[in-house]
């Protein structure tokens, strides 16, 4: 069950919500979003049956959820949502592009992938071998904020354990949880705290609800911030580095009110396959692409084979132009590429 607090609603009111709950032997967790607030109820809900929550002050409206997951389903929240990271709408209403070396290596190399697009750019790298480059730490870090302040992009990063969500925080503009740590939740509650907004990729074997799941994590530390992120998910195909989930898109959209985007740089692994799952994603619905990108792919320290080089990005970019008013999106500045 939740309550959503009605626009004009104040502090007292949503803690008397929290003190009657508790009361009645429940917990109540407040989310606060950009337009209201929203608390999230565990617990007996006979017993909130009989607290009239729906005729106290401030409450604009009580649901009953369906789904296991609360605060992101779309049965409490009908309309999607838009999620901001450093002033660039991720929405229903805009085509974000977001782009950037897999790995952060030097500043030269960062300040040209970033001069190709929008940013992204892992300084914590999680690698399957633990012998392969684990990226440069708070080095990356630094380099990342560096490369922000000379071209204005906000930053995308990941953070792969909890002790580092302090650090990555003070740096990036929206923190990234990536596949292999969807399902880590100790990292989600403490990404959850960190008042940034949180990209959650889907985990490889992970199903749609269990990204959800991962996602009510986030949401239940009072963080609705979220964005989805589809990158491909672990099938017998051997063709492809991962099988993306087009489906995926549309159904975690029904499902969710938070923006879904999609990873076709780590769904194919593959260069030439980016432009055409890029084209597939827009068509399919998503609310952005986020992509690979590295000045000198041959000697990229991780994931050269999928990253695109300057003249590829101009065709992606025009793509992402182009597309969009086609399925009924409308274009708005955040699908301008910053310098290509
Ligand atoms: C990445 O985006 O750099 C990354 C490691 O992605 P994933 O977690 O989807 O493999
Ligand atoms: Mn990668």
């Amino acid at each position: 069950m939740v309550v959503v607090m009605a626009p004009e609603a104040t502090e007292s009111d949503i803690d008397n919500i929290v003190a009657l709950v508790g009361a009645a032997g429940g917990e109540a967790f407040v989310s606060r979003g950009v337009n209201r607030t929203i608390v999230g109820l565990v617990g007996d809900s006979e017993r909130f049956g009989a607290l009239n929550l729906r005729g106290q002050r401030g409450v604009g409206d009580v649901v009953r959820i369906s789904t296991p997951y609360k605060l992101v389903s779309r049965e409490n929240h009908p309309e999607r949502s838009t999620v901001r990271v450093g002033g660039v709408p991720i929405g229903p209403d805009t085509m974000t592009l977001i782009a950037g070396p897999c790995a952060v290596e030097t500043p030269d190399q960062t300040l040209k992938a970033a001069l190709m697009a929008k940013l992204r750019g892992g300084a914590f790298k999680p690698r399957t071998s633990p012998y392969a480059f684990q990226g440069l730490g708070e080095e990356g870090l630094r380099i990342l904020a560096e490369v922000r302040a000379e071209t204005g992009m906000p930053v995308v990063t990941e953070v792969v354990d909890a002790r580092d969500v302090e650090l990555v925080a003070q740096y990036a503009d929206m923190l990234q949880i990536g596949t292999r740590n969807t399902q880590n939740f100790a990292l989600l509650q403490a990404v959850g705290d960190a008042g940034k907004p949180v990209m959650i990729k889907r985990g490889m074997s992970g199903t749609i609800e269990e990204w959800l799941m991962s996602a009510e994590y986030v949401a239940q530390r009072g963080n609705l911030d979220i964005v989805l992120c589809e990158r491909g998910i672990r099938t017998f195909e051997k063709a492809t580095r991962n099988t993306l989930d087009i489906s995926a898109v549309p159904v975690a959209q029904r499902l969710a009110h938070l923006p879904v985007i999609v990873d076709p740089s780590h769904s194919g692994g593959r260069r030439d396959l980016v432009l055409p799952l890029t084209r597939a994603a827009i068509a399919v619905g998503a609310d952005g692409v986020i992509i690979d990108v590295h000045p000198h792919p041959e000697t990229a320290l991780c994931d050269g084979p999928q990253a695109l080089v300057h003249d590829d990005l101009t065709e992606l970019a025009a793509l992402v132009r182009a597309l969009p008013p086609v399925v009924g999106r409308a274009l708005t500045p955040a699908a301008e590429p910053a310098a290509v």
